[in-house]
This record gives C-alpha cells, structure tokens and sequence, in this order.
C-alpha cells in the first residue's frame, strides 16, 4: 500500500493503481482516483461500496473476479509476520500487500492425515515416504573474532536451506509418458529414502514428499560452508534441510530446469520451513553456493543450481550476489574453467568474495595468497572440531 503523492491524504492500492493505469486521460484518472478514494456515506440497505465498484463494468468485473481469486490465497498466507494490523473492512483496500522479497511469511498447519499435511498457503506435504536418520545436532562459529573453536552449545533447529537437483533420470514431460514418469518418480523415492539424501523431494509434477524428517539431518551437502551475519556453518547436513527438485542441471544454463509446478511447490514449501524455522532468506542457497573439497581448497566441488535458481520466484533475495563465504572467509580457490562453464550469475559472489579477501588481506598487512593460507588453515581446524564432535554425536 502506498499513498499517491498526487492525492495527499488519500491511500492508494495496488488494486486501485491497477484499474487507475488503464485509464490513459489524465484527467479521467485522477476523477477516477478521487472518486474510489472519497469517503461516502452508505445508506442503510444500499448495496456495500465495494460491489458498486465491481458493478461499474464488465470489464472490471471480469478483471476483478481474477484479480480476487488470484489475490485472495495469497492475501491470507503470504502477510508479513506481526504484521496483522487492522483493517478497514469490506472495501477496495483488502487487496493482497505486495509481497516483499525475503519477508518472513506466515504460514499454518491446517490438516493433517496419516499421509499428508496441507498448510494455510496451499502447501501439501506428501508423507507416505518420511523417514527418520540421526537427530539434527549441529554447532556453530562466531563471524566476530579468530576462534577455531564453535560456540558451546548444540543447535537442533534448522538455520537455513540448501536447495538441490537429484540429476536423476528424468522421463520426457508428456502425458503419454504419465506411467513412465510416475514410475521413474517412486523409485527416486525409494533410492532417496534408502539413503537419507533428502529432507524434502519435489517431483516432476511439482508434488512435495518429506523424506527425512525435519528433526533429523540428511546427507544432502557433505563438506559443505557458508555463513550468515553472525556464524559460520561448516558441514551444512545437520544445520541446513536439504531440498531437491527431481531435475537436471546442464553445464552453464541459464534457465530454470525446474517446471513451474516445482516452482510453485518449491515456493510454499521454503514459505512454510521460514515460518516454522525463523529462517533468514540469506540462508537459503543452492548447492553450488556451499560445495567445497578440501582435497584440493576448491569450492563447486557439486554444481547443482550453479547458475539459474529461481531465487524471485521463491519469494527470496537474490543469494548469487551474496560473496561466497567458501572464498573470503575459508581462502578456496576455483578452478577458471569451472566459472565458465557454470553460468554467470553465481560468479558476482565470486567477484565480491575476491575483493572482500583483498581488502581484508590488505588490512591484515599480508599478501593476498599469505592471508588465503592463514584462512585455510583455520578452516581445517574448524572442520577438524567439527568432524570430532561428530565422532562423539556418534558414540553417545
Ligand atoms: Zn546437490
């Protein structure tokens, strides 16, 4: 909702902005938005101001018909946490808020079965192949300071998400192909199931199956960094829930491989773990934002989602131009030949992570490959400690 600097003292919604650019005459538009924004007074069994609106034209009630159906859902589950502020009832106003990128949602449990959940944001959540693995015990680093040492205490909530491709095969999606793909769907289950890969598996059809439960960790992102504005995660299996779209990354796409029924899924499922989890929007990453081996200090050791994740469409921040932690805090490297072939978009954080490292080297009086060996050594103590605390998870 905004005012319009044109009428002061008059609110203008996005509803209202709508039905006003259609009108081209200046004059036309500003009758109009003086009009649908002056109070009038209601005579008693007179019909409520907002169906005289609709009743104007046809034009506007067939558009306004849409535009109610499409605003409705998402007026409902998409508002703001805290944000429930009241409303003037019954008028034009009820118009759905523009949604703000990477705003914390707001979203419910309505149902739930035996087999299924659905949630107050169109979300439902496939059950017939959840399963549980090791509970979800993790710790983590201060950003502030030099320690090599994580913070005391264990952590059992979810801190972020990190968003995969199974790189199965993958059946051409066409409806004499139905069986085929629903088939090929149940045993990317069954395997994904057996291994505990995921917590979540959207299938082609865009249908969202909980496979590891959310309380347990998967085995989605092995060695794996990255970091928020406080801490630093090193191993991402039991901080981050691992998400995978039944899909294929080809080498340096730039457009989505995901359908936009997974979209959509991918959607209301990351509204509703930001909900349940406070997950900050800066957490949520794809796989080839983390990956690293440490066999050789490189990072995009997996490359799924390298280039061409739909972060918008997802309701969040555009994380390909967040500097990669791997490179400015844990001194990886690349390989030149990996950053072509990868697409472009992830390499913004690259650049930045460049220029962060040069910075903080030149402060530090160190040559930029002298301050690389100090982090990197730090980060093998830090994943030293993490890989024992591990060990001693196992064997209490
Ligand atoms: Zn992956």
């Amino acid at each position: 909702m905004q005012r319009d600097p044109k009428l002061p003292g008059t609110i203008v919604t996005p509803f209202l902005e709508w039905r006003a650019h259609r009108i081209h005459d200046p004059v036309e538009k500003l009758k109009f938005l003086r009009h649908a924004t002056a109070p009038k007074p209601v005579p008693k069994d007179a019909p409520r101001p907002v169906w005289n609106f609709f009743r104007r034209s046809w034009r506007f009630q067939a558009g306004g018909l849409v535009l109610v159906a499409l605003l409705i859902p998402s007026r409902t589950l998409i508002t703001a946490r805290g944000s429930s502020r009241a409303r003037p009832a019954a008028t034009v106003t009820e118009a759905a808020p523009p949604v703000i990128p990477g705003a914390t949602p707001n979203v419910w449990q309505v149902e739930k079965t035996g087999s299924y959940e659905v949630y107050s944001n169109g979300l439902r959540v496939e059950n017939e192949y959840a399963t549980a693995n090791e509970p979800r015990t993790y710790y983590v680093f201060e950003r502030n300071g030099n320690s090599t040492q994580p913070l005391p205490d264990a952590r059992f909530v979810p801190a972020g998400i990190v968003y995969h491709t199974t790189e199965s095969h993958l059946a051409p999606f066409e409806p004499q192909h139905t069986r085929q793909l629903k088939r090929i769907g149940r045993s990317l289950l069954d395997y994904v199931r057996q291994n505990r890969s995921y917590n979540f598996v959207i299938d082609r059809f865009g249908r969202v199956f909980r496979v590891v439960q959310e309380s347990d960790a998967a085995y989605h992102a092995g060695k794996s960094v990255w970091a928020d504005s406080n801490f630093f995660y090193v191993n991402l299996n039991h901080s981050f829930l691992g998400i995978a779209f039944e899909a294929q990354t080809s080498a340096g796409d730039q457009n989505p491989v995901a359908s936009p029924a997974q979209i959509h899924a991918a959607r209301v499922l990351t509204e509703m773990l930001r909900a349940r989890y406070s997950i900050s929007p800066a957490n949520c990453v794809t796989h080839a934002q983390v990956s690293v081996n440490p066999a050789n200090m490189r990072i995009g050791y997996h490359t799924d989602w390298a280039g061409n994740f739909p972060f918008a469409e997802l309701g969040l921040t555009d994380n390909y131009a967040q500097p990669l932690p791997s490179l400015y805090a844990f001194g990886f490297g690349y390989d030149p030949s990996f950053v072509t072939s990868t697409g472009t978009r992830l390499w913004k954080g690259l650049e930045l992570a460049e220029s962060q490292l040069q910075q903080a080297a030149a402060a530090a009086h160190r040559q930029p490959d002298e301050y690389r060996k100090i982090l990197r050594k730090r980060y093998r103590e830090m994943l030293r400690v993490v890989d024992n605390k591990g060990a001693e998870e196992d064997h209490s």
